[in-house]
């Protein structure tokens, strides 16, 4: 029984350092592939210890289980668009939280089972302890996502909603929310349970509600890291300490990746946890409808003979590019201004498209060399030498109002500079706006010209007419 209790602990710890490994390898490009393969790896080991540990002792429900949702996931995993990714990671993490409810609730029905109570059924203090703040934090994040999805694939509108003494009533929540936990240890009655998932679940819509589109991707990955706590929180439930290291690292690495995207957005990180910032709706929609006035407008050989004539070329892909499915065009585009002699390299910044690291995703994709790419406060200062800025696609990165209008609800956001360059082609099918539906005042600039159409079909005419 021992030597079985250590094996199971041993494997526990392989696989808790592989997912470590995992989270090396997937911070950058070049190595994401190993990394990936390491998750794996420890999730293989981690799911077939707990198979076969002793205390399981039928398999029907599981592999039932195993079939339904691996059968599902496979399907979406495979059907799924790029650029729907931010929507199906939120509706992921909706069913982390909903199992972490659904496991703390099993649990409180049934403690025993759990060995969570003593021979009276008085479920251990610690044990309501974990069991009331993986409900909690299950709940906040199960409504949370799913009002994140419904607003990232546009079934709900995307623009905050707010009103008065919002964050007065969020603040008495949350504190309602505590209360009850505490409350929990000391008295184990199914109201007080339950009347704390149902306050959570309120909270959880209301704290994701106020938030407008153009900060989604904070929310996406807090509530990457609300699901991971939530997951820790089951794994004391259970007593599986695979289940905790996992949780605890998935908590920990969403909360680094939040407050990596809240500086990409300068938002403030205690903002985005309170629920607190939104943006200006009446802003976005008065500056973003069409525009009457007069753009410079150009061909594909237009911007093939000003490339070629180019010393250096700044590619600044956006999420027009991912629709599209741009990247291999461009990078043969790219190809063929090398042999020409141009400096070609990629400005990549931190929210362009719609998931973190998109761009480098799609441009790994295409074979881009890794060496060509840099990040936001690693090419900006080029700009001002570079001759062409080639924006495909991409519209809010680039937005100046971000530095100079204090009523946009992009303000304060850092931009690609590429107004600097000495010529901007933009590459976009007409003058909409962008995710954050505000005007570009670039596009009437007298540098910049505008190269109507798809992204892929365009940069394939500009590689025809070299
Ligand atoms: P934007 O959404 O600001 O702009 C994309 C532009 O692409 C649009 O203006 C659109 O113009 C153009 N476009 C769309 N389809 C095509 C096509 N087939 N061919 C050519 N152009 C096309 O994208 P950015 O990447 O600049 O900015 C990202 C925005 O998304 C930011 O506001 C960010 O906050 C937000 N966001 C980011 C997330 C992330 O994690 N990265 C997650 C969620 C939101 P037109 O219609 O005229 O073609």
């Amino acid at each position: 029984m021992e030597l079985q209790a250590n094996i199971t602990s041993l494997a526990y710890l392989v696989a808790a350092v592989l997912f470590i490994l995992a989270l090396r390898g997937l911070s950058s490009p070049e190595t994401s592939r190993t990394g990936n393969f390491m998750g794996m790896l420890g999730m293989a080991i981690a799911v077939g210890t707990t198979i076969l540990s002793p205390e399981i002792t039928s398999y029907g429900w599981i592999l039932g289980a195993v079939f339904v949702g691996g059968a599902a996931g496979l399907i979406i995993a495979s059907r799924i668009a790029m650029t729907a990714m931010p929507q199906l990671v939120a509706a992921f993490h909706s069913l982390v939280g909903l199992a972490a409810v659904l496991v703390a609730g099993a649990a409180y029905l049934n403690p025993g089972s759990f060995g969570l109570a003593d021979a009276a059924g008085q479920i251990y203090i610690a044990s309501r302890v974990e069991m009331a703040l993986g409900a909690m934090i299950g709940a906040i994040t199960f409504s949370g996502s799913v009002i994140a999805f419904a607003k990232l694939q546009g079934l709900v509108s995307g623009k905050p909603v707010t009103f008065a003494g919002q964050h007065m009533l969020n603040a008495l929540l949350g504190l309602g929310a505590v209360a009850l936990v505490v409350y929990f240890c000391l008295d184990q009655s199914p109201e007080v349970f339950w009347g704390l998932v149902a306050l959570a679940f309120v909270l959880g819509f209301l704290i994701i509600i106020p938030i407008g589109g153009a900060d989604m991707p904070v929310v996406v990955s807090m509530l990457n890291s609300y699901s991971g706590w939530a997951a820790a929180g089951i794994g004391f439930t259970l007593h599986n300490n695979a289940l905790i290291v996992t949780g605890a690292l998935v908590g920990s690495s969403g909360a680094i990746l939040s407050y990596i995207m809240c500086k990409g957005m300068n938002r403030s990180f205690f903002n985005v946890i309170l629920g607190g910032f939104g943006g200006d709706s009446t802003a976005a929609s008065a500056s973003g409808g069409e525009d009457d006035r007069p753009v410079k407008q150009g061909s594909a050989e237009d911007a093939a003979f000003i490339m070629k004539n180019a010393g250096s070329v700044i590619i600044v892909p956006g999420y027009g590019m991912a629709v599209a499915q741009a990247q291999h065009a461009l990078r043969e585009m790219c190809d063929e201004l090398k042999k020409a002699g141009v400096k070609v390299s990629y400005a990549i910044h931190p929210v362009a498209g719609r998931m973190p690291g998109h761009m480098n995703v799609l441009l790994a994709e295409a074979n881009v060399p890794y060496d060509e790419v840099f990040e936001l406060e690693d090419i900006n200062s080029e700009f001002q030498q570079a001759d062409v800025a080639f924006v495909i696609g991409a519209n809010d990165v680039t937005n100046p109002a971000a530095k100079t209008d204090p009523t946009s609800p992009i303000f304060g956001m850092p931009i690609l500079d590429v107004e600097k360059a000495k010529t901007v082609l933009f590459v976009k099918r007409g003058m909409a706006a962008g995710y954050a539906g505000v005007q570009n005042e670039l596009f009437f600039k007298d540098n910049t010209m505008m190269l109507f159409g798809d992204a892929k079909k365009m940069v394939e005419t500009v590689t025809r007419s070299f």
